[in-house]
């Protein structure tokens, strides 16, 4: 359902995607990986519209996004995305955080955006904090609300950019878990991290972006055992 035909990417005179070909399935995990500045988030906004791109084709779910930016909003219902720090309304507490956009852009009464929000957050587990503001949350329950919060449009795809390394160490787990639970649902996901054991165990794939390119694409086991680009090998090594 996100199908990137040779995408290539450049910041003024920087190409930071270059050609870009990858397939992800409904229900599929493709974790992203490489170097900093390698051109992760890059790709992965490109996938909700957050970034153009020059030349190339990339279609997500019926969005066509090389055509002139239309229709970007129905989108962005659709794809859902957490970033590295939260994006959380620092003024709203957990229930207003997760209601706004259902009330505002979907029309959602009140009472049942309600509802769905105090459901949300036990399923990320803080169903405690309803009335919490973000700033009096820990770090991994800030991500835990975002994750709550893209929840509540009933995105087709999620997208992270590294979910947990603004987070403690202690605080990653709590995040890789909801993250694992609704892989286990059945979510499509795209998640830039380098966390590697979730890779192993979440992911159907694993792609390995060097200076804007795919240079590895393999499942887990393969990966991680016989990764066959010297790039991948030595990030490998430095942070297995
Ligand atoms: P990191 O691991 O540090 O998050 P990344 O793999 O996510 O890195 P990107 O943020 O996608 O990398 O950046 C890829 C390249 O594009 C980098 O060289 C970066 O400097 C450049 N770049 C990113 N955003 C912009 C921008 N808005 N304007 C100019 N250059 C940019
Ligand atoms: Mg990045």
């Amino acid at each position: 359902i996100i199908r990137f035909s040779k995408v290539s990417k450049s910041f003024g005179t920087a190409q930071v995607l270059h050609e870009i070909d990858l397939n992800v399935r409904e229900r599929e995990v493709v974790v992203v990986c490489g170097p900093s500045g390698s051109g992760k988030s890059t790709l992965t906004r490109c996938i909700n519209g957050l970034e153009t791109f020059q030349t190339g084709s990339l279609r997500v779910l019926n969005h066509n996004l090389n055509a002139a930016k239309k229709n970007l909003r129905q989108l962005r219902c659709e794809v859902g995305m957490v970033f590295q720090n939260f994006n959380l309304y620092p003024h709203l507490d957990a229930i207003d955080n997760i209601t706004l956009a259902p009330r505002l852009v979907r029309g959602t009464a009140r009472r049942e955006a309600e509802e769905r929000a105090h459901a949300l957050l036990k399923r990320v587990g803080i169903g405690d904090k309803a009335r919490e503001f973000p700033g009096r949350l820990s770090g991994g329950q800030r991500q835990r609300l975002a994750i709550a919060r893209s929840l509540a449009m009933d995105p087709k795809v999620m997208l992270f950019d590294e979910p947990t390394s603004a987070l403690d160490p202690e605080m990653i787990s709590e995040v890789l878990d909801v993250m694992g639970e609704l892989a286990q649902a059945g979510m499509t996901m795209v998640v830039v991290t380098h966390e590697m054991g979730f890779a192993r165990k979440v992911a159907d794939r694993i792609v390995f972006l060097d200076s804007g390119r795919i240079v590895e694409e393999a499942e887990p086991e393969q990966f991680f055992t016989a990764p066959t680009d010297r790039r991948a090998k030595d990030f490998l090594s430095k942070i297995l």
